[in-house]
């Protein structure tokens, strides 16, 4: 399956490593993640500076990664 999730034929999304197929709903193409995640970088690049700052303290180590 064509899934950004899948690696070494584990799904690395679910915690049982199973693929669930089709009917999966976390199903995204590499292709749709990479939009999904430049999306995300964008939203957390509009915000003002003092909030970047707190989620990058919060989440990232104190690293922008966007
Ligand atoms: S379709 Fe779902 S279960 Fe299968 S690899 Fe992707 S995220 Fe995991």
């Amino acid at each position: 399956m064509d899934c950004f999730a899948m690696k070494d034929g584990k799904c690395s999304v679910m915690k049982c490593g199973k693929c669930g197929g089709g009917a999966c709903h976390f199903h995204k193409t590499r292709e749709e993640q990479a939009q999904s995640l430049e999306k995300v970088s964008e939203r957390l690049r509009s915000l003002p500076e003092y909030q970047q700052e707190a989620i990058a303290d919060k989440y990232y180590g104190g690293v922008r990664k966007w």
